[in-house]
């Protein structure tokens, strides 16, 4: 049974005062949910702050992106090392904006993997099709594409470790969510391909969360489906009524 698990990832938003408001109100509003991993992942400069109003609380602490080196000239970066630092447990590799904005590649989101791992940081790994692949039926092989891509060279137990987001690029921020009917088509795609690359074990055993707009009204019905187990959310996590709605939903 796997358990669910809902990050919000709060991309470039929030600054001390708002983020400490948000997590206090979460941290009490959320006292008593024992059965769904929490997780925000805030701004690497409130990461600290943040840290310190979660510390042994039920809600964890994630990065939204690192660089796979440990330190050196690398103007601007952040390791893994520096995020376990500050306290986060998870990490957000391979996000649709740092593929689209940012240059992320599935090359670099492997590398960036390993080298999450290798300081034991859950990543929490995003893959998903554009609407123009989706509309000319290629949501299977893009999906494919980036897990081969971006899961080499990992061995089984390694995979067991990670989290997959399916985010259908076009569901992001646009209000548009994928039915959970088309979700869970390709939860279950990915689940056969871990099995098939894997093992029933490893297939079993990772969590796949949705991600796509998700909102207090439409949760439920996503965790109906057979293989999500949970999501990744966006601007619903930005306000601690929707938030909460949705793990309380959820
Ligand atoms: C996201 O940022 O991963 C996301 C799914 O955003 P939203 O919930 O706003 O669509």
């Amino acid at each position: 049974m796997r358990k669910p698990i809902i990050a919000g990832n709060w991309k470039m938003n929030l600054t001390t005062k708002d983020a400490v408001e948000l997590v206090t109100a979460l941290k009490r509003d959320l006292a008593d949910v024992t059965t769904v991993d929490i997780i925000v992942c805030p701004v690497f400069t409130v990461l600290d702050t943040v840290n310190d109003v979660i510390m042994d609380t039920n809600i964890g602490l994630g990065g939204q992106n690192l660089y796979w080196e440990n330190s050196g000239a690398f103007t601007g970066e952040i390791s893994a090392s520096m995020l376990k630092d500050v306290g986060a447990e998870y990490v957000i590799i391979g996000h649709s904006e740092r593929r689209q904005f940012f240059g992320e590649t599935n090359e670099t989101v492997n590398k960036k993997i390993k080298a999450a791992q290798a300081q034991g940081l859950t990543a929490i790994v995003c893959v998903g099709e554009v609407l123009e692949e989706r509309e000319s039926g290629k949501t299977q092989s893009v999906v494919q594409t980036q897990c081969e891509g971006s899961f080499a060279g990992l061995s089984a137990d390694e995979m067991k470790q990670l989290i997959i987001a399916y985010e259908p690029v076009w569901a992001i921020g646009t209000g548009k969510t994928a039915t959970p009917q088309q979700a869970q088509e390709v939860h279950a795609f990915i689940r056969a391909w871990l099995k098939q690359q894997f093992s029933d074990d490893v297939a079993q055993t990772v969590r796949i969360q949705y991600g796509g707009s998700v909102k207090p009204g439409n949760i439920k019905e996503l965790m109906t489906q057979e293989d999500i187990d949970g999501a990744l959310v966006g601007g619903a996590s930005l306000k601690s009524a929707s938030f909460v709605d949705i793990i309380k939903n959820c």
